[in-house]
């Protein structure tokens, strides 16, 4: 077993997690190509310790300043949005792995579906947004999707238990989040520092506000919907505060198949990487014995109202999710700058869903004009809100 990796994202939670995971893994596991935005200092740093080949940067801004900290470093740097679509199709790597946050990684996660790699994806924003181009991209070109997001990493993992046939269930588990118990005036006027206090697990600002509101199970619920090729009606949602089963399958039979394991993303990303097998690993060990119990209950669906919207933009597909996912992108940019309240980001949502008219098709080209609309729409929408607030 030996893998040669890039990652698209690297100075991220996930990267960075990555990172030692490959490093524990050994010298099978080799670095080729890392990529950040703009943190030049935790990229440098990376770049001596790994030694890729490649470094991409994508904010060009920055670029002298990469420089200067890489020094005498002898591979190849590439500057600004394209070096990701050139780094995600190098003919040197086998494996890529997408943690680029929001839209923008897109195009390179395709890149690598037509050069026939082994994509393991821990962003939901391809399989959300491209869900339908992106696994007939790759099934037109022998590519692997292999999911690190933990739910999906494991449903995946459950699914060796039986056959896609056999399947009559997806159980996605959230862990409610921080305003699990809260009232829906205490969640419209919650501050930046209250949506970032997750109870179990540590990742980054936008992802953390995605789960203060449910979106980030919404886009989960759109993400299974095209990794494991279900229908919406195959997929439920159930809160399990203690983030200890990450997710569960049921079969034709009744039988219910769960993995289970501490909060840790060291464990789905070493599966991606050693899938099929598995080896010893440094993710953290469970003790159910000195857990106690486990919990669940259903989720409160008229105050996480992002749920059964993720359901609808699930089951409509073609251009709704890639309106979604724009939409709550802005709005959680809006909400973390402290320019809007907690609870216009899923307003703003469903008024850019409402207004748009699903499109059919699924080029690139179009759905990244949808992309861009939508944006435009939510933008457009939160300030008429926030100003009616001042007057
Ligand atoms: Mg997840």
């Amino acid at each position: 077993m030996s893998k040669k990796i890039a990652i698209l994202g690297s100075t991220g939670s996930i990267g960075t997690n990555s990172l030692r995971v490959i490093e524990a893994l050994g010298p099978k596991f080799e670095i080729v190509a890392l990529t950040a935005h703009s943190n030049t200092e935790m990229l440098a740093g990376q770049v001596r310790q790994f030694k890729p080949k490649y470094v991409g940067l994508t904010n060009p801004q920055k670029a002298d300043d990469l420089r200067d900290r890489l020094g005498d470093y002898d591979g190849e740097i590439l500057v600004g949005p394209a070096s990701l679509v050139e780094i995600a199709g190098l003919d040197e790597t086998d494996t890529v792995i997408t943690a680029v946050v929001g839209a923008a990684g897109l195009g390179a996660v395709l890149e690598a579906a037509k050069k026939g790699k082994t994509l393991a994806i821990a962003n939901k924003e391809p399989l959300v947004i491209a869900g339908q181009l992106l696994t007939a991209t790759a099934k037109a070109n022998g590519a692997i999707i292999l999911p690190i997001d933990s739910e999906h990493s494991a449903v995946f993992q459950a699914l060796q238990a039986g056959r896609t046939d056999e399947v009559s269930k997806i159980i996605l588990t959230a862990s409610g989040g921080p305003f699990r118990n809260a009232t829906a005036g205490q969640m419209e006027n919650a501050t930046v520092e209250e949506a970032l206090a997750h109870p179990t697990w540590e990742m980054g600002r936008k992802v953390t506000v995605d789960s203060a509101t449910m979106m980030n199970k919404a886009l989960e619920v759109i993400e299974a919907r095209w990794l494991f090729d279900v229908s919406t009606d195959k997929i439920d949602v159930l809160v399990h505060p203690e983030s200890i089963v990450h997710s569960m399958v049921e079969f034709v039979d009744g039988s219910v198949v769960a993995m289970l394991g501490q909060p840790d993303m060291c464990v789905p990303i070493q599966y991606a990487l050693t899938y099929p097998r598995r080896v010893k690993g440094i993710g953290e060990r469970l003790k159910l014995g000195r857990l106690g119990k486990l919990t669940f209950e259903k989720p409160n669906r008229s105050i996480f109202r992002a749920l059964d919207l993720g359901f609808a933009v699930a089951a409509k597909g073609n251009s709704a999710p890639v309106v979604f996912n724009a939409a709550n992108e802005v709005a959680v940019q809006e909400f973390l700058a402290g320019r809007i309240r907690f609870g216009m980001i899923v307003r703003a949502i469903e008024h850019c869903v409402n207004k748009h008219e699903v499109r059919s098709s699924v080029s690139l080209e179009e759905l990244l004009a949808v992309d861009t609309w939508a944006r435009g729409e939510a933008r457009r929408y939160l300030k008429r809100e926030v100003e009616q607030i001042v007057r």
